[in-house]
């Protein structure tokens, strides 16, 4: 079951995530029709990466050093025409990224350590323990707490005939209330007792 719902929330993980980079694809392309010298500037780029690995590859390994310099060089200077026009345009500069739900694992759900290993993501952890708090019906807890209890629901008339008790079941449901407060209150005491209730199937 938790299996179900963890490969349920990554399939959401995926979806999302292709959605902020389709979304941000379709900002880019818009962006470049309207503003070609970007298009220009991201084909230099590309061409000049790779020209660059062709050329570390069938170069002698000294020069390698130099054509890494001169290409950080010049995607530099490329990036930095880059940064203008977006200033020119007054574009924020993160624009053409994909704007993700999570910026920390990308709605990927998990995190890349240094050592290449991965733990799951906060975002992810939390979804887990919303879903587990929904089924636990704990998520009543709003609505449901003692600053909404109405003792007057109950009668203040004593039926021993009908309830067993001689006190009226507003008392008696007071005495429960001021108990399990009592217990609340002591929850922390290793030596408060337990509470335990007992009824019919549909207690609650
Ligand atoms: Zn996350």
């Amino acid at each position: 079951m938790a299996n179900e719902t963890l490969s349920t929330l990554l399939k959401q993980y995926e979806q999302k995530k292709s959605r902020a980079e389709i979304a941000a694809d379709e900002r880019k392309m818009d962006l470049y029709k309207k503003v070609p010298e970007l298009q220009g500037i991201e084909d230099k780029i590309n061409s000049v990466s790779i020209s660059v690995t062709k050329h570390i590859l069938t170069s002698p390994e000294s020069n390698a050093g130099d054509t890494l310099k001169n290409f950080n060089h010049t995607m530099d200077a490329l990036k930095a025409q880059k940064e203008q026009i977006f200033k020119k345009f007054d574009i924020p500069a993160d624009y053409l990224e994909p704007h993700y739900e999570c910026p920390i694992c990308k709605d990927t759900g998990f995190i890349k350590r240094a050592d290449y290993t991965s733990e799951m993501c906060n975002c992810l952890k939390q979804k887990l323990l919303n879903i587990s708090f929904n089924k636990s019906n704990m998520s009543a807890l709003s609505k449901e707490n003692f600053n909404n209890f109405n003792a007057n629901f109950f009668s203040d008339q004593a039926d021993p005939a009908k309830y067993r008790f001689n006190i009226s079941p507003r008392e008696n449901i007071m005495n429960i209330k001021n108990r399990c407060l009592e217990f609340i209150e002591n929850f922390d005491d290793p030596s408060a007792k337990n509470l335990l209730f007992t009824g019919n199937t549909g207690l609650r």
